[in-house]
């Protein structure tokens, strides 16, 4: 059976929640234990595939297409599992679930309620995700802040969980932030002591309290906050802001959090080895030299819509021994006037993922810019249609060239719908998802960079590239360096006579690791450390 660990939040969010319960699953796992993590958010969306990369940031895909949770692009990347679809649920999918077991009249004729229906519910996530990944420790951590109405059911539920498996299996770590006051230079831990307050209103006391700060801690107020929430003081962990967030394991472990747990619930007694960490800060502080990338995409107001490139850029570049330096460009601001200018500087350009027209030509700017000057290029998913679009406009010497997706009506639709999505008329889930395996071209950059012949990718679109111009770009130096088994679609296509310019139907960024960058990302940096941008101090006269 396995043990629990329960992460709640307090006093605000975005205090880095995801990446605590990533860091606790790498110190376990560094003691040897085999851990599975979870996230459980309250809001009512049956996922997050159809909210706003405004409101939610990037949606995370795992291998079996789950469409999921940023956070859970933490837990990957951090532990080294491969998550599925029971690693991330809502309160709409357990409600849509009790709602459709009352229509098929399961409940012979009860009366449906919160407690216990909606807590049992809660209660069958975890405990399948637990035994379907055999894991010795469940990490689940329950999303939103403690005291949001919608996610009472979620915290009862884990309530309740510590009965029925015995208090010695529990573990509650409630994460909060301590506010500090410029003008008298303090920390302040009463926002902690009122949300320790209202979770034990709720009947959870939690046995750790990880305390997110701006500044560091002090033993006094590491001391006071023991005192008011009923805690031993080694149980106060603090976490004060770090450079990278690949830091955050050896803090907590500094801060005794991986001994602490694994006696708290009665783990075997082991030193963990965090040889690997260790190894991975020290180079991120080593690296002196920068490589400049811009990523030029719709939504560039808010770092999370991109969080899984930005990570694979920054592996790639760690590989590199480099700094990364990503700037934003809003591809919507692009025009053939100012493109010169705002991506003069780059080493290197990214087109990531996308929906919808808007920003689509500056893109495509972008893309020519990049052809033209020699400037290594990325194109994932949207990017690679981009490429493709960019390129057919150039040689068929014509604008009539588009995506369908753009514009249903136009002359030459190089990237037209998936024939499994013309009769799709419902939104949610319901694209090309999860991992599809690709066959690599000999000789081409894509399986040299691979070093092999058939790879495993994760995808999430609608659209692909047309069929009908295979031998006209072909033809024109488009080589199709990854097909899907049977051949019929394109899943990279990438431009011979050029130093890198490549693009994938895929998405390979959430596949990166720290220690183990994804090949084309670290293909695509490694060309750009040797691209002398044309706005570089190299190039201006002295
Ligand atoms: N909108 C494009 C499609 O659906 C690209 C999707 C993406 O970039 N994830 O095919």
């Amino acid at each position: 059976m396995a043990k629990h660990i329960f992460v709640t939040g307090g006093v605000v969010s975005s205090v880095g929640k995801g990446i605590t319960v990533a860091s606790i699953g790498t110190l376990l796992k560094a003691r040897g234990v085999n851990v599975a993590v979870q996230k459980l958010d309250p809001y009512l969306n049956v996922d997050p595939g159809t909210m706003s990369p405004y409101q939610h940031g990037e949606v995370y895909v795992t291998e079996d297409g789950a469409e999921t949770d940023l956070d859970l692009g933490h837990y990957e990347r951090f532990i080294g599992v491969d998550l599925s679809v029971d690693a991330n649920a809502t309160s709409g999918r357990v409600y849509r679930s009790v709602i459709d077991k009352e229509r098929e009249g399961q409940f012979l004729g009860g009366t449906i309620q919160v407690v216990p229906h909606v807590t049992d519910e809660i209660k069958q996530l975890i405990r399948s995700c637990a035994q379907r990944l055999n894991a010795d420790v469940l990490i689940t951590e329950i999303g939103g802040t403690v005291g949001d109405i919608e996610g009472q059911p979620f915290i009862e539920a884990i309530r309740q969980i510590r009965k029925d498996v015995g208090r010695e299996n529990v573990l509650y770590v409630h994460v909060t932030y301590l506010p500090h006051l410029a003008s008298t230079g303090e920390l302040k831990t009463k926002p902690t002591q009122h949300s320790v307050r209202e979770l034990r209103s709720m009947g959870i006391q939690p046995d750790i309290i990880v305390c997110r700060s701006d500044l560091p801690m002090s033993d006094d107020l590491r001391a006071k906050i023991a005192l008011f929430c009923d805690v031993p003081c080694e149980a106060v962990i603090p976490l004060p802001t770090v450079e990278s967030i690949y830091e955050v394991p050896l803090v907590l472990a500094e801060a005794g959090a991986g001994r602490l747990i694994g006696k708290s619930l009665g783990l075997p007694e082991r030193d963990g080895d965090l040889t690997v960490w260790k190894d991975l800060v020290s180079r991120l502080r080593g690296a002196e030299e920068t490589v400049s990338i811009a990523l030029v995409g719709k939504y560039v107001e808010l770092e999370d819509t991109y969080l899984s490139v930005r990570e694979a850029l920054k592996h790639a570049a760690l590989f590199h021994n480099r700094r990364l330096e990503l700037f934003w460009v809003q591809s919507d601001q692009l025009t053939p006037d100012n493109v010169e200018t705002r991506l003069a500087a780059a080493q290197g350009i990214v087109v990531p993922g996308g929906f919808g027209m808007r920003g689509i030509e500056g893109m495509i700017l972008a893309a020519r810019y990049a052809r033209e000057n020699g400037i290594p290029y990325f194109g994932l998913c949207l990017g690679m249609q981009v490429l493709v679009i960019e390129l057919a406009r150039a040689m068929l010497r014509t604008e009539c060239v588009n995506s369908t997706e753009f514009d249903p009506q136009i002359e030459h639709p190089v990237i037209d719908l998936l024939p499994e999505q013309r009769s799709v008329d419902r939104m949610g889930g319901t694209m090309r998802l999860g991992s599809y395996p690709c066959r690599l071209t000999p000789d081409s950059r894509a399986s040299c960079a691979y070093g092999e012949d058939l790879v495993q990718e994760r995808h999430r679109h609608r659209f692909e590239f047309n069929n009908d111009y295979r031998e006209l770009l072909r033809a024109h130096g488009l080589v199709f360096s990854g097909l899907s088994e049977d051949g019929s679609l394109v899943e990279i296509a990438e431009i011979a006579a050029h130093p890198w310019m490549l693009g994938c139907q895929f998405h390979p960024e959430f596949k990166s690791r720290p220690d183990r960058p994804h090949p084309l990302f670290r293909d695509f940096v490694g060309a750009a450390v040797k691209t002398v941008p044309p706005g570089s101090q190299a190039q201006l006269p002295l």
